[in-house]
């Protein structure tokens, strides 16, 4: 499910909404004063992204304990494109695919 930034026209604060079904999206409130008078925001969330993206901007994630299990790491991957909704490449897909059978990429093997 894609997640839409939003801007309050009457308090100025940004809501990040989960858009569940198109009905959700057509009323879209503030979440910090519930008004209606928001407006769609052109954010980063939109664009697509490329799995060094994600890690860049997730990369302190990389030092918790649970990343050391392989199949863990392909959990983490998952969560985080599912957070954007992006579909994950080929090429991660096989990544993860390859750490749960034990094979560590070497860029994640800390
Ligand atoms: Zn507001």
């Amino acid at each position: 499910m894609p997640i839409y930034e939003y801007r309050c026209e009457d308090c100025a604060k940004d809501s990040s909404i989960l858009v569940r079904s198109p009905k959700t999206a057509a009323a879209p409130q503030c979440e910090h004063c519930g008004s209606a008078k928001v407006s769609r925001k052109i954010s980063a969330v939109a664009r697509k992204r490329s799995v060094g993206d994600v890690v860049g901007e997730y990369g302190s994630d990389l030092g918790g304990g649970s990343i050391r299990d392989p199949r863990q790491v392909g959990h983490w991957v998952e969560k985080r494109f599912e957070q954007f909704g992006v579909d994950l490449p080929k090429s991660t897909r096989d990544l993860i695919d390859s750490a749960r059978d034990g094979v560590l990429p070497p860029e994640l093997d800390i």
